[in-house]
């Protein structure tokens, strides 16, 4: 029976209440009285249900569609303007005991070259990741008692909040490992992690047992709980997602939902973000195997439909998109994205030699970080590299609190010019400068409260003076 309060995975996660809802949507799709209505409401930006958000994904009809999109951009646009926040993913090890089959990782492979980074190497791939600009890191391990327990992605955080190279720092850890205890999560926690990324991968419980034959990712259960033991360890922030192509992507767009519903009615919070992965070639996998891929038309809906369903959480889009899709993304929601990433363990400090490919997937987008800064400011956006909820406390629900009554608009585009200014300042190159000099100062007079606007002036200033780590 389907309870959105329950602790147990298969009720929170209802099959039946999912298949019910994707039966009423595919009967009512062409009701488009009522989809109307329900997109005059969303524009209050108090979100959809997950039965109403399936509702617009079912609908085929075009005008409709355009609609979303424009009401996707509105809602974005106004919780967090123009800003992008900028991260890099960072690969610690590639050992794994579990059996995904859509992961090159999985420990059956005995093609793909197995490594695990040093702390001195972590120093120079940090250092490097630094050396680009990035200040927010996701960091990514596979799941190995004895290679990877937690002690060693302890130490891994420690070491790197500890690196001050330059001007460089990284400011937000966030945490990427497989599903565990709650005393793990509140080590986590104590390490001062941001958010804890968790991908469900699927909510169909059948398909998630098919693709995870073997190892400790193959309990359903214990893996759909995770984000509810990461809270009662006292993480505020999580991040959930699921891996496009695994299972008909209605299935999922409606789990994905009522996880979310789960996480607010039992905590009082939803997840921080959401990521929006397809899948992707890699070493041992061909994505043709999977025969549930989603169209870029679909997906851009997916992301437009999420962005108005649940207004108040990140989107984050990586660097398994092209830059094509990225740039659609950019205006229908996702209010992050990863620059100049390497999916691979290591290959920031040194470029990987083609024999010894350790990455989890394909890049699309192979651009650096500098080019992407580039292009972002062209079109119109602030590429933003602020960590300052996390740092001044506020997380899970005082974040969502902000989120929700609209105020983080007033915080999210000052620390993004802020941030910026320091990534000219240190990082760019001079036509990068005087382009990005150029998106501050006509933001800078967009802030509306005048306060705020002579302190970030103020600090811009200081920046510029050679000052660091300012935040609102
Ligand atoms: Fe291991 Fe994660 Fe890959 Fe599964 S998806 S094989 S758990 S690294
Ligand atoms: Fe994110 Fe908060 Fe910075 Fe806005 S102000 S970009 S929500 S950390």
């Amino acid at each position: 029976m389907y309870n959105s309060k329950s602790r147990i995975a298969t009720e929170f996660i209802d099959d039946a209440e999912i298949k019910r809802t994707l039966a009423w949507a595919e009967e009512n799709k062409n009701d488009l009285e009522t989809i109307r209505g329900l997109l005059a409401r969303a524009k209050d930006c108090k979100g959809l249900t997950y039965q109403e958000a399936m509702l617009l994904l079912e609908c085929d009809d075009p005008q409709i569609h355009e609609e979303i999109f424009t009401l996707a951009n509105e809602i974005k646009e106004k919780f967090y303007g123009n800003r992008i926040v900028m991260f890099a993913p960072l690969y610690l090890s590639n050992y794994c005991v579990n059996g995904c089959v859509y992961c090159p990782y999985h420990g059956q492979n005995k093609t793909i070259k197995r490594k695990k980074l040093t702390q001195e190497e972590i120093v120079a791939e940090v250092t490097a990741l630094q050396d680009m600009g990035h200040k927010r890191l996701a960091l990514e391990a596979g799941e190995h008692p004895t290679m990877n327990p937690i002690e060693y992605i302890l130490e891994c955080i420690n070491t790197i909040y500890s690196i001050k190279h330059k001007n460089g720092a990284i400011r937000r850890v966030n945490v990427n490992i497989a599903a565990t205890t709650v005393e793990n999560y509140k080590k986590l926690k104590d390490a001062g992690i941001g958010t804890y990324i968790l991908f469900q991968e699927t909510y169909n419980k059948e398909s998630y047992e098919a693709l995870h034959p073997t190892g400790p990712k193959s309990d359903y259960a214990y893996h759909t709980e995770a984000m509810d033991r990461a809270m009662e360890a006292g993480i505020d922030d999580v991040g959930c997602g699921v891996l496009y192509g695994l299972e008909n992507y209605k299935y999922d767009f409606v789990g994905i939902l009522m996880h979310a519903k789960h996480l607010e009615d039992t905590f009082g919070c939803g997840p921080h973000t959401i990521s929006v992965p397809r899948i992707r070639p890699a070493d041992d996998i061909d994505p043709d195997e999977f025969d549930n891929g989603v169209p870029d038309d679909i997906f851009k809906r997916i992301i437009a439909i999420l962005r108005i369903a649940v207004p108040y959480t990140g989107i984050i889009m990586s660097t398994r998109e092209s830059k094509e899709m990225r740039a659609a993304a950019l205006h229908l929601g996702v209010s992050q994205i990863s620059g100049g990433s390497r999916t691979s363990v290591g290959g920031y400090a040194e470029e990987e030699p083609e024999e010894e490919n350790t990455a989890q997937f394909d890049v699309e987008d192979n651009r650096t970080l500098a080019q992407v800064v580039d292009w972002m400011i062209d079109e119109g956006h602030v590429p933003s590299f602020c960590t300052a909820c996390y740092r001044e406390g506020r997380t899970g629900d005082r974040f969502m609190q902000l989120v929700k009554t609209g105020q983080i608009a007033n915080i999210c585009q000052p620390n993004a010019l802020l941030t910026l200014n320091e990534y000219l300042e240190d990082y760019a190159s001079p036509e990068t400068k005087e382009k990005g000099k150029a998106i501050i100062a006509e933001r800078l007079e967009m802030i509306p409260n005048e306060k705020v606007r002579e302190l970030v002036r103020e600090h811009l200033n200081d920046i510029n003076e050679g000052k660091r780590d300012f935040r609102l």
